[in-house]
């Protein structure tokens, strides 16, 4: 590990089979703080090389790891969320820094659910049935080999947790390959795992490109199962190369989410929740609500109550405590939200708040300017694609069947809000929506319940008993 001004720390190493040893692979990646566009580190860019390693690893371990009891996984993840708990700070100001999310989000959310998840994993482990007696069978769950681990950028932590703490549990061995704008945070949790004191090549930590480091451990003959988090796009192509090599592969992947409001909902609460919703994170949420969906006699009322709910939220640094969205996380991502709000007004949106135009006063950073869009139609590129950014378009619906059509029309299906009068009202509608997640007039995330996707949106689901049923595979003894 070097220091330098102007290249941050320089890490030359990898986590592979229970140290940190150098990368084999030659190149490296380099990460920025979006707020202040420096640098802030340097990772190694793994290749075939560190992916076979790490892998070789991993396959080593699998055996041993798969007959070590309950108790024993139960002791050495303990140990693993006790170290998350007592580093939430630097995991939030880690996230912060790479991320650019602002700190309050950061520790409650980006270091708070990693900390929940890990939790509810330890209470699934102590009690799950990994013996069933069903006729005359004895059903076995037993772990399903080597993990490939590959995660997004935009809840890092989270989506790491999500998926090595119940592979971990499920007993089989992990390579993690991080996002490429956020390798930080998983380095600190490959420490972190290191310092719990699991057994070498349990877990393996690979930054690198995902074209190639990605491809390479998604290609791997002794990869088992690839559990994928991203973008539809790459997810496609993951699971074809899964599907040649006949792995299981769970999918989770982008939305673009409905929230219906329906006529007797309070609708002022509606807007200013959905508000919230899709600027956390500077909009970088797959589970967005990034369509307001109204009913056409409340449509201005609505649009109204957005433009002053969205005028509370100003970027600016997001490790200032008092700031509420900070930049999203790369150059690349900002000309791509700008490029969304710019084709959607040539589209025939109008501008309620925000614009593709810079913030005042922030030259520096990758800030976009939280953007209410009104007269979006479901054709609209903006309504059909995923953005990505702090951006919501309100469209206005006829009655509750134009509503559904509208809510269910995009190819996505990963999250949703109804409100209506009352629960009843608002859950027969939301068993009209083909989603994976509906919220009913502002129910609460819960880490327990099942997360994925409907249609394009994914495949298998994580979180919950679910989440670790995607690690074991069963067999069924006669007698
Ligand atoms: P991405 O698909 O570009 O990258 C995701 C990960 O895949 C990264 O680690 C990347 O390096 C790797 N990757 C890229 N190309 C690869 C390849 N050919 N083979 C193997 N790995 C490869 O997505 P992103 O831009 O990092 O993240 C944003 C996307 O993730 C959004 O579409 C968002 O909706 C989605 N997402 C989904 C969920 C969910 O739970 N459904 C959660 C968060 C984010």
């Amino acid at each position: 590990m070097q220091q330098d001004a102007e290249q941050g720390t320089q890490y030359g190493d990898q986590y592979i089979d229970g140290e940190w040893r150098p990368s084999l692979d030659a190149g490296s990646i380099t990460v920025l703080n979006p707020a202040t566009e420096q640098v802030l580190a340097t990772v190694p860019a793994g290749g075939t090389a560190d992916v076979a390693a790490a892998v070789t690893a991993a396959r080593r371990a699998a055996r041993s790891w798969a007959a070590t009891s309950r108790e024993e996984r139960l002791a050495l993840l303990t140990r693993l969320r006790d170290g998350l708990a007592g580093c939430q700070e630097e995991i939030a100001d880690t996230v912060v820094a790479e991320l650019g999310a602002p700190v309050g989000f950061a520790t409650a959310v980006h270091a708070g659910l990693p900390l929940a998840v890990a939790g509810s994993y330890l209470a699934l482990l102590a009690e799950y049935p990994f013996e069933e007696r069903i006729g005359n069978s004895v059903v076995l769950a037993e772990p399903a080999g080597v993990v490939a681990a590959i995660t997004p950028w935009n809840y890092p932590l989270h989506q790491i947790v999500a998926k090595v703490v119940p592979a971990l549990a499920a007993g089989c061995p992990v390579v993690l390959k991080p996002a490429e704008d956020t390798p930080l945070v998983a380095r600190l949790f490959a420490r972190l795992v290191h310092e719990a004191g699991f057994p070498a090549g349990v877990f393996n930590l690979v930054t690198g490109t995902g074209a190639v480091a990605g491809a390479a451990l998604v290609g791997h003959p002794e990869v088992d199962v690839v559990s994928f988090t991203g973008s539809t796009a790459v997810g496609r192509t993951v699971a074809e190369t899964a599907g040649r090599g006949i792995k299981r592969v769970a999918l989770e992947l982008g939305g673009k989410s409905a929230n219906v409001v329906l006529p007797g909902a309070d609708l002022a609460r509606a807007v200013n929740v959905n508000v919230a919703n899709v600027f956390a994170n500077s909009g970088q949420t797959c589970s967005a609500w990034t369509r307001l969906l109204v009913h056409q006699d409340q449509y201005e009322e609505a649009v109204g109550l957005a433009a002053k709910a969205a005028a509370k939220y100003l970027p600016g640094d997001p490790a200032d405590s008092r700031t509420r969205i900070g930049p999203v996380v790369s150059a690349r991502q900002r000309e791509r939200v700008r490029g969304y709000i710019t084709g959607a007004l040539a589209e025939g949106a109008r501008l309620v708040v925000g614009g593709a135009d810079a913030p005042a006063g922030l030259d520096t950073g990758f800030y976009v300017r939280p953007t209410v869009l009104a007269d979006v139609t479901n054709d609209m590129t903006v309504a059909q694609e995923e953005v990505f950014g702090p951006v919501l378009a309100v469209l206005a619906y006829r009655d509750e069947d134009h509503a559904a059509e509208l809510a269910n029309g995009t190819q996505y299906g990963l999250a949703g809000g109804v409100w209506a009068a009352d629960t009843d009202t608002a859950a027969a509608f939301a068993r009209r929506l083909d989603t994976g997640q509906v919220d009913l007039n502002g129910g609460r995330f819960n880490p327990l319940a099942p997360f994925g996707g409907y249609k394009n949106s994914g495949l298998g689901r994580e979180l919950g008993r679910p989440g670790l049923e995607e690690f074991l595979q069963l067999k069924s003894l006669q007698y």
